[in-house]
């Protein structure tokens, strides 16, 4: 009796469950598992190994899967991208962005740039500013610059309190704290990865000797522009045994120190044994440092940079550096494949700086994704003397996204035909892009409206 009760009510049971389920197919279509699906591209990640075409799906800011086939109606928007090339978010570690202050002459000043004019048209996403304030001033850059901005910013503490201001302010020895400058950097260690010396002229070893205690203490590397060449101070001694493993040499191919060999055109014997330790190399180009007469040779010789990066200011911009994907072009024009640009200027730079979250398209990552086309044709390049030298690729950014939503996109790939119905999706478009309409208001400040 008991037994047949039960067996009723079980079959009562999947009745009105079997029904519930159909009543709900019927209903509502199951929610797409996605907010963005990148399909058909061409993968390069260098963390995870890959090389080939693959599905990028991205979910709430993060990576969800990278996957060969994923199906369209897994995600609410769908982007062909189908003959393009998807990177993780491009991470440019020396860069000048502490704008805005109205100070001549200075990088904390007329100087520097704001980031976002500079950083998603050529699918960046994450940029340090290299040393232009100190632990003086760094408060002031960060709200001004480092909180306003819509690009991830993050900044190397220059060793002179002052930042970097000019002559009177970055030869001053005496404003060269490591210990200041190693507690402004432990109170904010989201933001402040790695400490910065440059510019240094004196005989003295001061400068790195300071980067270093900050760079200890904080534990966080240490980036150098060398500055002016001084036997008191050779660059094999830099590299050999005043640097630790992990720290950064920039402007590698400026041949305005000892960078390159003299008999071989090679790297010289501190790069190489520098590189042996664990010293990165970056390139830096800026205005005034990048010569192809290094950049050739040391380069066939097989010293490739660990990271591409700009050294982006007022001075650079509009010379022969240009921006992060024309100093990409340069390596690729000396025969450096794609895959391992890419590499230069992802998953490497972010290991650099130890931002392990960025650089890559892990499962969980932060969303930054870059598309980019190869275009084929004639191009130049030039460098800091002016001297050209010929490629046949030029990289050109498609769409860029940083945690999870469109910033950039250069053909509108991501957007429908004008005469296009409307999709089902349309009001959850800002999950997916910085693009969605704004929602109407009944009355909107004369400051906020489009323009
Ligand atoms: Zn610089």
């Amino acid at each position: 009796m008991i037994r047949e009760l039960t067996r009723k009510k079980t079959f009562q049971g999947c009745i009105a469950l079997t029904l519930a389920t159909v009543i709900s197919v019927f209903a509502q279509p199951a929610a797409p598992t996605y907010d963005l699906l990148l399909r058909g591209g061409h993968v390069l990640d260098d963390k995870n190994h890959i090389d080939g075409v693959m599905d990028v799906a991205i979910k709430d800011g993060k990576i969800a899967s990278v996957a060969a086939h994923i199906p369209s109606d897994a995600a609410l928007k769908t982007i062909d991208v189908k003959g393009l090339y998807v990177t993780p978010g491009l991470v440019d570690i020396h860069v000048h962005v502490y704008a805005g202050t109205g100070e001549r002459n200075s990088y904390a000043g007329d100087l520097s740039v704001p980031p976002d004019g500079f950083t998603f048209r050529v699918g960046v996403t994450t940029v340090v500013d290299a040393g232009c304030s100190g632990w003086r001033n760094f408060e002031d850059f960060k709200d001004r610059i480092i909180d306003r901005s819509k690009t991830r910013v993050f900044a190397m503490l220059n060793i002179v309190g002052a930042g970097m201001r000019g002559g009177k302010y970055e030869q001053n020895t005496a404003d060269m704290d490591g210990e200041a400058t190693a507690a402004m950097a432990l109170k904010y260690p989201q933001t402040i990865v790695g400490i910065k010396t440059a510019h240094f002229e004196g005989p003295e070893w001061t400068p790195v000797e300071q980067a270093v205690i900050a760079g200890t203490k904080a534990n966080i590397p240490v980036m150098v522009d060398f500055g002016a060449d001084r036997p008191t101070r050779p660059l094999y001694d830099l590299l050999t045994q005043k640097l630790r493993p992990g720290d950064i040499y920039t402007h590698m191919y400026s041949g305005l120190r000892q960078e390159q060999d003299p008999v071989t055109l090679g790297p010289s014997k501190g790069f190489i044994e520098g590189r042996k330790r664990g010293i990165y190399f970056d390139v830096g180009q800026g205005g005034g440092s990048f010569k192809w007469s290094l950049a050739v040779p040391m380069i066939k010789a097989g010293f490739i940079p660990d990271s591409i990066s700009t050294d982006l200011h007022v001075t650079s911009m509009n010379g022969a550096m240009k921006d992060e994907l024309n100093v990409a072009d340069k390596i690729m024009a000396v025969n450096v494949p794609l895959k391992e640009v890419v590499a230069e200027m992802t998953s490497h730079p972010a290991h650099e700086i130890r931002h392990e979250e960025l650089g890559n398209l892990s499962q969980g990552a932060i969303a930054d994704v870059t598309v980019l086309r190869v275009e084929d044709g004639k191009f130049g390049f030039t460098d800091m003397v002016n001297r050209r030298l010929d490629g046949k690729q030029k990289l050109i950014c498609e769409l860029t996204i940083k945690d999870g939503k469109i910033v950039y996109d250069l053909n509108g790939i991501s957007a429908e035909l004008w005469t296009a119905p409307p999709g089902p999706h349309d009001a959850e478009a800002y999950r997916w892009t910085t693009f969605a309409p704004r929602p109407p208001r009944a009355s909107t400040p004369a400051t906020e409206m489009p323009h």
